[in-house]
């Protein structure tokens, strides 16, 4: 089957498309015929190497996938998947039986792993994964949007209603519109009935963003003060909730934007791990500083539905084929994309 991979960790170079064996899926595993695949920040970290990560010569890169069950492995009678049955793929893959799965949290479990990161990925023609990990296809979306909902878009949904637990009414600022998680958590503050606030380099993505609801953007590269034009924004009372994926340089700005009591969550660090907290900033506005990475099953089951009812519709930036694959993955790194990044498997 054709597929994109590495062997070995590094820059754009180490990437590779070729032929490699067809997958046999396990106990418990379907196996998707992959239609399309879309890319994801993670995969440039995966490919750069993170630090404990080990590769199995060779690495299938990839979490995010929609297809058609084409098999399904010994041990899935629990399975009501179909053959044939068209699917968008939960890259998250957990042990479903410690008390954290048991409770439905299954990112916290302790064998939390992502499919394309720890796991063999999608960017290929077939990839057996855990029967529980596919969802119905939301009939509304094309094959190129299904493939663009499950990361960007369970990673915003959990962050938004599980983490912060955002409430209609409420506004938040989303630093860097643009990337697949900010404009997912502006669709989906909006299907909330929340205002939200996105800050840009770019004015381009700034009008975009205003077209797709939001209520006001900031440039930060024209803005030397954002917390204060946030402040001004919102009558100098700050936001409720922060989302923000860039990590070190946008902090200090989450910091100073959102009100007393507000909560600040993140998931992401494509500006730097590490950046200075100032606790009594902390403690006595009642800030809530809160981490989430991907989502449940429940956190997917319910973004699918949604999806389907509330139509929301990943944005797409632009489809590559499969054999364009170094080319989409070099439009990733640029970070010039406003939406997602979406190859044509099959
Ligand atoms: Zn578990």
């Amino acid at each position: 089957m054709r597929a994109m991979y590495i062997t070995e960790f590094g820059e754009i170079d180490k990437v590779q498309i070729g032929e490699l064996p067809k997958p046999t899926p396990g106990p418990g595993q379907a196996l998707l015929k992959v239609k399309t695949a879309a890319l994801n920040h993670l995969d440039i970290w995966v490919r750069k190497g993170r630090r404990g990560l080990t590769l199995k010569d060779p690495h299938v890169l990839g979490c995010d996938a929609a297809g058609t069950v084409e098999a399904l492995g010994p041990n899935c009678e629990g399975t009501d998947l179909q053959l044939g049955q068209e699917a968008v793929l939960n890259p998250g893959v957990s042990c479903m039986r410690c008390e954290f799965c048991l409770r439905g949290m299954q990112s916290e479990c302790a064998s939390f792993r992502i499919i394309g990161f720890q796991l063999e990925g999608a960017f290929a023609e077939y990839v057996a994964v855990p029967a529980v990990n596919l969802f119905p296809k939301p009939p509304n979306l094309s094959w190129e949007e299904a493939a663009a909902l499950p990361l960007a878009y369970i990673t915003a949904w959990r962050m938004l209603f599980e983490r912060a637990k955002l409430l209609s009414g409420e506004t938040m600022l989303i630093h860097g519109i643009g990337g697949g998680v900010a404009v997912a958590a502006l669709q989906l503050s909006r299907m909330h009935g929340a205002s939200a606030i996105v800050t840009s380099s770019s004015d381009e993505k700034l009008k975009r963003a205003r077209e797709m609801g939001a209520v006001a953007g900031i440039n930060y590269k024209n803005t030397p003060d954002v917390a204060a034009e946030v402040k001004k924004l919102t009558n100098g009372r700050g936001v409720d909730v922060v989302l923000d994926s860039a990590g070190a340089p946008t902090l200090p700005i989450s910091m100073g934007s959102v009100r007393r009591g507000g909560r600040i969550v993140t998931c992401g660090i494509t500006g730097g791990p590490e950046a200075t907290i100032n606790i009594q900033q902390l403690y006595w506005n009642h800030i809530s500083f809160l981490g989430s990475t991907m989502g449940s099953m429940e956190d997917m089951r319910r973004l699918v539905k949604a999806a389907a009812e509330f139509n929301i519709k990943p944005l797409l930036c632009k489809v590559f084929d499969l054999s364009d694959g170094v080319a989409a993955m070099r439009r990733m790194e640029s970070g010039e994309q406003m939406g997602k990044i979406v190859l044509r498997v099959s």
